[in-house]
């Protein structure tokens, strides 16, 4: 007889969920609490969707998920979901091996995914919002919605988290549904995210992009170290590294320990070449302003934020710069060192770190101890970093899930 599911949550890893068990013969239903399906999925990759990527490597997920993604990985990787989204008509491209839909634009992703459920007869119900589970003798499972009670051979749960604008509804409702079933739930924060900086720290005014390598300390201990185009704002930092970094951060800046990120401007220089500009520094015995010397090789936001840390004019003339001051400029932006106070919160993150634990699902997403019950995407202790590994990993949870649950 055809199973009846119902999937919670009308995101990435519930519509591809919803589609393997249609095609399996499923009877599929759909309730999702937001007006239309994948608002999140529309937003990501900058409007363009990165939806997964040819360089796939367990590595690349939260510590504690790492051993388990190797297996779902070999279940479903990169080559599954290409060829999934061919089968749905989207055709997709490389850019550095970051897989994106060639039409540039997620809302196709979201409407190849949303004809396939049309054409698979799968029903959805919007702005209903699911509020518990309970599995009952017999095996089915009952689940209440703010609407109705509903029974189901199955239930698939993939509401999300915390993460995203408020219009992407991630109010993280799966946790307490979770924690209700008896699964554990671990501690979340927002990751791939940006940091505000503590109060007195001088930033520029106007936004600065800038090529630079960004380590996080505590302390001695270097926490995360990047390299990628970061940028400054009158507020705070963020830009790709900044965020790739956050996933390790999080933890100690929400505790409230002293992290700083120290921010290398230069990289690629070495110390030759910092050698050869000390010595340009003091050989102008001229009336030639820092500020004229210093355009000639920094973007001039970097200069403000160094020069204002050491309370130094720009309009000082080259033949008073001392050899202790030359160091010190060259010193600040090779390490310029900035308090971290807070992360821009669940709102402006990409991802949530932690969630439900990985020792309470089975290796096809079911929930030990509540027959019945599956939970797959974001809603898991799951997280990837920037570049299309938490769409994969919403592509590889669902299609599992989706299958196991139509069996
Ligand atoms: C701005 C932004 C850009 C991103 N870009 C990328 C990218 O390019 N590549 C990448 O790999 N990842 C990206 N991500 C991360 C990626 O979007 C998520 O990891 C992924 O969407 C998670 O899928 P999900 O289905 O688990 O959750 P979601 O996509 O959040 O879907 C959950 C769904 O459940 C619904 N829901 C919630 N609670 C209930 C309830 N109680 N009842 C019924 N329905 C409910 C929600 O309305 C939502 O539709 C980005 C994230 C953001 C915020």
């Amino acid at each position: 007889m055809n199973k009846e599911i119902i999937v919670a949550g009308g995101g990435a890893a519930g519509m591809c969920a919803a589609i393997y068990a249609a095609r399996n013969g499923a009877k599929v239903s759909i309730i999702e609490k937001n007006s239309c399906l994948g608002k999140k999925l529309s937003m990501t990759g900058n409007g363009r969707c990165n939806l997964t990527n040819l360089d796939m490597r367990e590595e690349y997920y939260n510590a504690s998920a790492r051993g388990r993604m190797k297996e779902w990985l070999s279940t479903y990787g990169v080559e599954d979901v290409i060829s999934f989204f061919k089968s749905l008509g989207v055709v997709i491209k490389s850019e550095d091996g970051y897989i994106y839909p060639v039409s540039g634009q997620a809302m196709s992703v979201v409407n190849a995914l949303e004809n396939e459920i049309k054409r698979l007869g799968v029903t959805v119900n919007f702005g209903e919002q699911v509020k518990a589970v309970k599995c009952l003798d017999g095996g089915r499972v009952r689940l209440s919605s703010n609407k109705a009670e509903y029974e189901a051979d199955a239930v698939i749960l993939s509401m999300g988290a915390l993460s995203g604008a408020k219009s992407t509804m991630s109010t993280g409702d799966g946790y307490y549904i979770c924690k209700n079933i008896g699964m554990s739930v671990k501690d979340t924060y927002p990751a791939l995210v940006g940091f505000k900086v503590a109060d007195g720290e001088i930033m520029p005014s106007a936004g600065v992009r800038a090529t630079a390598e960004v380590s996080f300390i505590l302390g001695t201990e270097v926490i995360a170290k990047e390299y990628g185009e970061i940028q400054l704002s009158s507020d705070g930092i963020s830009g790709i590294p900044v965020m790739q970094a956050s996933r390790e951060v999080i933890r100690f800046v929400e505790d409230k320990k002293p992290i700083f990120a120290v921010i290398d401007f230069f990289p690629d220089y070495d110390e030759s070449d910092f050698k050869a500009l000390k010595s340009d520094m003091l050989r102008l015995k001229d009336d030639r302003s820092l500020e004229e010397f210093l355009q000639g090789f920094a973007n001039s936001g970097i200069t403000d934020m160094v020069l204002g840390r050491m309370k130094l004019g720009r309009k000082m003339k080259m033949k008073n710069i001392s050899v202790s001051m030359a160091d010190c400029i060259l010193d600040n932006y090779r390490n310029l060192k900035i308090a971290i106070d807070s992360s821009y919160g669940y709102q402006a993150s990409q991802v949530t770190t932690g969630g439900v634990s990985l020792g309470d699902i089975g290796s096809d997403f079911s929930c030990k101890g509540a027959p019945g019950v599956y939970c797959v995407g974001e809603l898991l202790d799951v997280d990837g970093r920037c570049g299309g590994y938490n769409l994969q990993f919403a592509w590889t949870s669902g299609s599992i899930a989706g299958c196991a649950a139509s069996l």
